[in-house]
Order: structure tokens, then sequence, then C-alpha cells
């Protein structure tokens, strides 16, 4: 039976060798990397960001750019580090001219975050973002309680025993829009509340 780290590394291969994807070609004449995720393989929260942007797409690694920024300081402010939790994607190629991923894209790419969750088993999935955010909810059968991100950013749900969501602004907004900085803490301190007994 392949570890969890085997595990992982195989979604890796698969998602290097994706050709079928609409993003494959913009990724090879742009000498990018495909952005599967990083962090601890047992964490016990999961954040899952839209796709990789142009600093992500150039290391391979999520949410080093000016985004990643705010969210390395949401996490330091619970009192965790980055090594403590994962950090991914639904979409793991750069979308051009960093738009939004398609609904094709999240089809072709999802499986893959489903399967991350699957290995990784975390407590908590925390969604940054609205697409993030409707992917996962529609995937745990919460869609009657989707709404606005404006409406259920903090809110915690529980699909099923052991694991909740937690739908969060995307830190990039925290960079355009500073009145919502102190909201996004905020939420922040609600995930400190119930996951530090985790760990
Ligand atoms: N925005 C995202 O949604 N993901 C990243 O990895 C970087 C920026």
């Amino acid at each position: 039976m392949p570890n969890k780290d085997q595990l992982l590394l195989q979604i890796k291969e698969e998602v290097v060798n994706l050709k079928e994807s609409p993003l494959y070609d913009f990724r090879l004449k742009n000498k990018n990397f495909p952005v599967i995720g990083e962090g601890d393989h047992n964490a016990k929260i999961i954040f899952v960001g839209e796709a990789p942007g142009k600093n992500e797409a150039e290391t391979g690694r999520p949410f080093c750019g000016a985004s990643g920024r705010v969210l390395t300081e949401l996490i330091e402010s619970i009192g965790l580090k980055r090594e403590d939790v994962y950090i991914t994607n639904v979409v793991k190629d750069r979308p051009p001219e960093n738009r939004d991923p398609s609904p094709e894209e999240i089809k072709i790419y999802g499986p893959f975050l489903d399967r991350q969750v699957e290995i990784i088993k975390p407590k908590v999935i925390a969604t940054l973002g609205r697409y993030s955010m409707a992917y996962t909810m529609n995937k745990f059968g919460l869609e009657t309680e989707l709404k606005s991100i404006s409406q259920i950013h903090g809110k915690i749900f529980e699909p099923k025993n052991g694991l909740k969501i937690i739908p969060l602004y995307h830190p990039a907004v925290a960079l355009y829009q500073n009145s919502l900085k102190s909201e996004m803490f905020k939420d922040f301190k609600i995930i400190k509340e119930f996951i530090w007994k985790e760990y």
C-alpha cells in the first residue's frame, strides 16, 4: 500500500503530464511549472486557493507572491507556520493573464484536489476565494448553503463528522481592499479557536 508521500507524488506526475488540459501548452510555452501544493502531508488544515499566478507558475510553489505574503501573515496570526498546514489550489496550472479559472479547467483539475483531500485527511478545509468555495461546497453536498462570499466567509460548515469547511476571502482581497483585511484576521481567529486542539 503506497504511503501518503507516494500518493501525492503520483498526483504530481499525473498533473505534469496532463496534456488534455487547456493550460498545458501555455505552461510549456512559458517554461512554467504546475503548482501541486506544499506543506505537511498530515496537516489538520488545508488551504485551497483558485489557481497559480505568475510567481507561483515560475517557481512551482503555491501562494509565493504578494497574496502569499498576506496568507503567511494570516496563518502566523493564529500561531501556526506555513509548514504546519497544506496549501494548494483547485486549478494546478496558471491561466493566461491571471484570469479566473474556467468551468472546464475546474472540471479537469478538481479531481486532483479531491484526491489530495482524501490522502491528507484534514479536519478543516479553508477555501480562499469564491471558486474554491463553490467547488468545495458543491463537492461536499453543501450546494443549498452556497451564498456570496461576503455572506458566508468565516462560517463553519460540517458536511460530515470530523470535517469542517470554512470559506474565507481570497488573500489578494486584502491587497486592494484594506477594510477587508481586518475581516480576514477575524475569520482566522475563528479557525484558531477550534484548530488549536488538533495541534
Ligand atoms: N492565488 C491563488 O489563488 N493561488 C495561488 O497559488 C496564488 C495566488
